[in-house]
């Protein structure tokens, strides 16, 4: 396990004892948690939860239930999924031990669980036992020619409740478990990402409590819990004072809402935002360190009209700048509750948190 000693230990202590903002992490690996832990994160701030569903035959499981005929299928292939994702959150549960933790509904399109070249469906037909032509069809069906704009988000979890119900369900039993393990009270916080209009966070999130509502029963655990979204759209930054009717928190997804905002693919960038940078048209990646006058003021505007009406709302950030120490700074003055990045990231995030605040004068 990595550890911070000695003096630079120290110099992380002074920073704790300066900083306003949290530190959290962005991780859903139990390794990934336990280093953030070592390095001082205080909870995780964004578990992508899509990672879990490549491990070792999750992937088929997951394969079968997006290739099934009708939600009866689906149904019966989440049934298989439900007990691996009950103890992947019990284990991050149990790590964090205590601390907070924020759990991504399902967020990329679904044919990215799919195979692509001939070679792969041939292999993946085989393993499924399923006709090599069937399977191309439904490969060609979910294609899309702006994935990113597409069928994801709570888009998939609006078409297909059935996959935000289990995933809610694996949460829900998974903190009673480590609850009763550990002893800490578990609040998972349950993230909606790709919110545009308060309706769709709406049915989701109607959802999530009828799920919470039946495991408490079956339980007799009470569990409380936040509902909350990723703000990723320019839409959901201005219509903040709406959607934070629904919303207990928001976390800004500032990748996508760079993407959004730009109107540039944040995984086609790089073929000419270098040029951009050498020819002066931008100083910096967008993608790397915050657009403080577009993206951060679409940021500044969903802080201040989301806690218009909730002024309890929490306001945290999980894209890459969360790690990225400028945009840090920037977060500090835009009145954020605390950032999330990836767990190498953590004790400079730590260090970059006091310096902004020691900076705005509030020590
Ligand atoms: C984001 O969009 O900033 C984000 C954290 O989500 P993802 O990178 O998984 O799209
Ligand atoms: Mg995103």
């Amino acid at each position: 396990q990595p550890e911070l000693s000695g003096d630079f230990g120290r110099l992380m202590e002074w920073a704790d004892r300066t900083r306003r903002m949290k530190v959290r992490t962005n991780a859903e690996t139990p390794a990934d948690a336990r280093a953030a832990r070592s390095f001082g994160a205080e909870g995780i701030g964004l578990c992508r939860t899509e990672h879990m569903f490549f491990e070792g035959s999750r992937i088929n499981v997951m394969r079968e239930m997006i290739l099934a005929e009708d939600e009866a299928g689906r149904r019966a292939s989440l049934a298989k999924l439900l007990p691996m994702q009950r103890s992947d959150f019990a284990e991050l549960f149990e790590i964090m031990h205590g601390l907070p933790v924020t759990i991504r509904m399902l967020d990329p399109p679904l044919h990215e669980f799919l195979p692509k070249s001939d070679e792969e469906i041939a292999e993946v037909a085989a393993a499924l036992s399923i006709e090599e032509a069937v399977l191309r069809r439904r490969v060609d069906t979910l294609h899309e020619f702006n994935p990113m704009l597409g069928h994801r988000g709570c888009r998939l979890a609006i078409s297909y409740p059935e996959i935000a119900e289990m995933q809610a369900r694996a949460i829900f039993e998974a903190a009673v478990e480590a609850a009763k393990k550990t002893g800490a009270a578990v609040v998972p916080e349950i993230m909606v990402p790709l919110v545009g209009l308060k309706a769709e966070l709406d049915y989701v999130k109607a959802r999530i409590e009828a799920v919470a509502k039946a495991v408490i029963a079956e339980s007799g655990v009470k569990i409380d819990y936040l509902v909350g979204t990723m703000i990723e759209l320019p839409r959901a930054a201005l219509r903040a004072h709406v959607i934070a009717e629904s919303a207990e928190f928001f976390s800004f997804g500032t990748n996508d809402l760079t993407q959004t905002t730009f109107g540039i693919s944040r995984d086609d960038a790089s073929a000419f935002l270098s040029t951009y940078i050498q020819k002066g048209i931008v100083e910096q990646d967008p993608f790397v360190q915050l657009d403080f006058d577009g993206v951060g003021e679409l940021i500044r505007i969903a802080a201040e009209r989301g806690r218009r009406t909730r002024n309890d709302l929490k306001l945290g950030i999980c894209g890459e700048h969360g790690g990225d120490p400028a945009s840090i700074h920037f977060c500090e003055d835009a009145g954020l509750d605390y950032v999330s990045c990836s767990p190498f990231r953590v004790p400079i995030a730590r260090l970059a948190a006091a310096q902004a605040a020691f900076n705005n004068g509030k020590v």
